[in-house]
């Protein structure tokens, strides 16, 4: 494979070089991995930014239909947009919800859009370091907007956070009591809440809605790094495209006020360092397992813990000193 001929193409914007290095970077074999750092290496330009909007929200709430209405809107405007997504689910089936060929599919035949389905892999952390990895390569290729898309379940919004400039949380119109339901966690991560199908009968409830949660957030914390009146709640429709505009204008917005306030260089130095550290983290982890001695011993101890003949801390500590030995 000629990696020099990739970098080329990919920094010229080609979306099926595109295509093709992202297939070499969610690879697992090895000769591919160093392959994919060397073209990490060659195509890291400085000055090539993209802002990185992720997108949670549960199976439903609209998270197609608003990519596909939001994504025209920026294409529209002549800017360049890549789709990613990060699918818990490919990591327990191999096979992904997002990776559906049927969603959003005016915006797959822009010109102006790149689409991509979550890559699958055995575990999520596995999902989400390639995601990392396919964002700046697309801003690379010269994207103005990386979405990177996932379903609200735990950990994978963490994870989709921890590679966003600004994190969007999706929710549908619903009852006050069903606020609750929200995890408080995913409250403290998202810099604006869309309250999405603010159409039609759904538009009073989505108002309703709107306010509690304006309410809650307002309750709940100030940051530092949000300017006067953010974590924002909003309304929106992906179908009418009510809101959808006046949404791109405070995303600018925020993004602009933490650029001028050195927010956006701290935030992504410490994504920067996160993923360093998730990527040391990992790397160990693999050791562990390519080893068949240490393979075995994970077993044992697993399985003395498992049957109660161990306590976890303990048998973690046997294993970890096993890794010293071995040294
Ligand atoms: P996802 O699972 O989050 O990707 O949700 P989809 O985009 O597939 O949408 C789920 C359903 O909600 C579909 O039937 C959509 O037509 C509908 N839907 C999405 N956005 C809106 C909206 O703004 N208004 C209304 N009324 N329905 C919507």
């Amino acid at each position: 494979m000629d990696i020099d001929d990739l970098a080329r193409r990919v920094l010229a914007g080609e979306r099926r070089a595109l295509a093709r290095a992202i297939t070499l970077i969610e690879s697992n074999r090895a000769d591919h991995r160093a392959l994919a750092l060397e073209l990490g290496a060659k195509t890291a330009v400085a000055g090539r930014e993209a802002l990185r909007l992720g997108l949670s929200g549960t199976p439903g709430v609209g998270k197609s239909t608003f990519i596909e209405a939001f994504g025209k809107l920026l294409t529209a405007r002549g800017l360049r947009v890549a789709v990613l997504a990060v699918d818990p689910s490919s990591a327990r089936s191999g096979g992904s919800i997002l990776g559906d060929k049927t969603r959003m599919e005016e915006l797959s035949r822009d010109p102006n859009a790149f689409i991509r389905p979550s890559p699958s892999q055995s575990q999520l952390g596995g999902v989400a370091r390639r995601t990392r990895e396919v964002v700046t390569l697309c801003e690379a290729a010269g994207f103005d907007i990386v979405l990177i898309e996932t379903v609200g379940v735990g950990q994978s919004e963490t994870m989709v956070a921890e590679m966003s400039d600004i994190f969007l949380l999706l929710l549908a119109p619903a009852g006050g009591d069903e606020l609750q339901g929200v995890k408080r966690g995913i409250m403290e991560i998202a810099d604006m809440i869309l309250i999405n199908k603010a159409d039609g009968e759904l538009k009073a409830v989505a108002n309703r809605t709107r306010s509690d949660y304006a309410g809650a957030l307002h309750l709940m914390r100030k940051r530092p790094e949000d300017p006067e009146g953010f974590p924002k709640a909003m309304t929106v429709s992906a179908v009418s495209g009510d809101g959808l505009e006046g949404s791109w204008d405070e995303m600018r917005a925020l993004a602009d006020w933490r650029r001028a306030h050195g927010h956006w260089e701290r935030r992504r130095a410490s994504q920067a360092r996160h993923w360093f550290e998730e990527e040391v983290r990992l790397g160990l982890l693999a050791r562990l397992s390519e080893s068949p001695e240490m393979r075995h011993c994970m077993k044992d101890l697993g399985d003395s813990v498992a049957s109660g003949r161990m306590a976890p801390f303990a048998a973690a500590r046997e294993m970890l000193a096993k890794l010293d030995a071995a040294r």
